[in-house]
């Protein structure tokens, strides 16, 4: 197969999952009472090529999430694309901060306060305000970061009053399962964080903290049926990522 026809092929397999994750969401969503637009869809592209990127911008895709500073800020320069949203949804080293600030449009996974910190110092120093959400370990995994669900209120108290941070909700990664339905109480209780949040660390009249990043390739129709706003999805749109 030549090089064109290799690419097409990808670019059309891609089209199909594409079309296909778009009806699952606005299925899931029309069940959740609300409309697939309503449901921001992240294309995760941790580990993929830039190639894969444009054929996912062809598709009309606009919202890229990465886990990694480096990795993301090559392809930003090697994509060259003004139209695109990035979001870091991974671990955040202290040493990468100044470099994620220049990229991300929005740090879905802040984990601690002092991070938060760190980063409302380097968005000042860069004169931008950093949307972010705040990860929470629902279940607990000792694998994976995030406050507990016990901590949350005080942390989302500190980081509330950092001038050059923009809390915009929350975001959860659910245990690897082999069914979508046992994430389903992680989901909701992520969304019920998100009620005491809104009363006891409100931001704005409606109280804010609307965003619920919740849901990956394997669970996202049960994430937006229990209210995600945000879906992250790798997989489902790129096929297997080769394990490394
Ligand atoms: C990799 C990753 C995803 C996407 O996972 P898929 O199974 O490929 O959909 C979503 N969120 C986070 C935080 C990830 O690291």
């Amino acid at each position: 197969m030549s090089g064109v026809d290799a690419a097409r092929s990808e670019g059309e397999r891609l089209a199909e999952r594409a079309r296909e994750v778009r009806r699952r969401v606005a299925d899931a969503a029309a069940r959740s009472g609300r409309d697939g637009t309503a449901v921001l869809l992240v294309a995760v592209t941790k580990t993929l090529p830039v190639e894969t990127m444009r054929l996912a911008y062809a598709q009309g895709l606009r919202v890229f999430g990465e886990n990694r500073v480096l990795e993301a800020r090559e392809k930003h320069a090697a994509l060259g694309l003004a139209d695109v949203r990035w979001e870091l949804i991974g671990q955040l080293q202290s040493n990468k901060i100044a470099r994620a600030i220049e990229l991300f449009d929005r740090v879905q996974s802040v984990a601690s306060v002092a991070l938060a910190q760190a980063l409302d110092t380097r968005a000042a120093r860069a004169g931008r305000t950093l949307p972010v959400l705040l990860e929470v370990n629902v279940a607990g995994e000792a694998s994976k970061s995030g406050f507990a669900p016990t901590e949350v209120i005080e942390a989302a108290r500190a980081i509330a009053v950092l001038p050059n941070l923009r809390p915009e909700g929350l975001m959860t990664i659910a245990p690897m399962a082999d069914q979508a339905e046992r994430a389903r109480p992680v989901f909701r209780e992520l969304r019920r964080l998100r009620a005491s949040l809104r009363a006891a660390v409100p931001l704005g009249p409606e109280g804010g903290w609307h965003e619920l990043s919740m849901g990956m390739s394997d669970d996202f129709e049960v994430a937006i049926e229990e209210g995600a706003t945000i879906v992250r999805i790798g997989q489902a749109l790129f096929g297997a990522r080769p394990t490394p």
